[in-house]
């Protein structure tokens, strides 16, 4: 990847100063960026880039296309290769994406020490737009909704603190809770961490603390197919 993806190291950062690497017709690739690029079930950032001349292109669409990170831009004109940018993301869209999908490893770290993940319900994907839900695979032959709540309340009262390392794969074999398939060798990993209970590879935007996230509600647990999907809201 050309770009430093500066949303992985500091979430909170809302602006930076970049330069055109690439321009591909209707979308640009910069040397960094703040904009989260959809994907491992995060909404895209949205926000403007201001070019050299003062205009202003508006970003609607960030995507990872071949590995790197594409700033669809509408209105105004492409900038040129080269060119000096300033980017400005959504905070308000930003933070309420970074609730969810931080509300979601609540969850999943909350399954876990209640321990029926990964083992008895094994982590597969999650989706964190508009009607957000966690998938496991394997079912369980009871209802956990009151016990998980519980938890999960339990995680956001003692608003526990979120960290992050970059690790190789080999040092995350070792300490993570599980991993996902298909995660890459050749470079570093983000360690996500949960204050007293684990890690997990991730590279999602997390807020600080779960306190930041406010209440969570479990709204329904379903199986289907051999799965269990765990669907949840955070106040909007
Ligand atoms: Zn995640």
């Amino acid at each position: 990847m050309q770009t430093n993806p500066l949303y992985l190291t500091d979430p909170y950062q809302t602006e930076m100063d970049a330069t055109v690497i690439e321009v591909l017709e209707d979308r640009v690739i910069l040397d960094q960026t703040v904009f989260y690029p959809m994907g491992g079930g995060q909404p895209t950032d949205q926000g403007f880039l201001i070019f050299s001349d003062g205009t202003k292109g508006e970003v609607f669409q960030v995507l990872l296309k071949e590995g790197e990170i594409n700033h669809y831009l509408k209105g105004a004109r492409i900038p040129s290769a080269g060119e000096k940018v300033k980017g400005v993301i959504n905070w308000e869209r930003r933070f309420k994406n970074m609730r969810v999908h931080s509300a979601g490893h609540v969850i999943d770290f909350a399954l876990f020490v209640l321990g029926y993940s990964p083992s008895l319900l094994h982590p597969m994907k999650a989706d964190h737009g508009k009607k957000p839900f966690i998938v496991y695979s394997g079912t369980l032959d009871k209802d956990i909704k009151l016990e998980l709540q519980a938890k999960v309340d339990e995680f956001i009262q003692k608003n526990m603190k979120f960290s992050w390392t970059f690790e190789p794969l080999e040092q995350l074999e070792k300490e993570a809770l599980y991993l996902q398939p298909g995660l890459p060798k050749n470079k570093p990993l983000r360690a996500l961490r949960l204050e007293g209970v684990g890690a997990v590879a991730d590279g999602g935007t997390i807020v600080g603390t779960t306190g930041e996230i406010g209440p969570i509600t479990i709204s329904s647990i379903e199986t289907k197919d051999g799965q269990t999907f765990i669907h949840y809201f955070v106040v909007a």
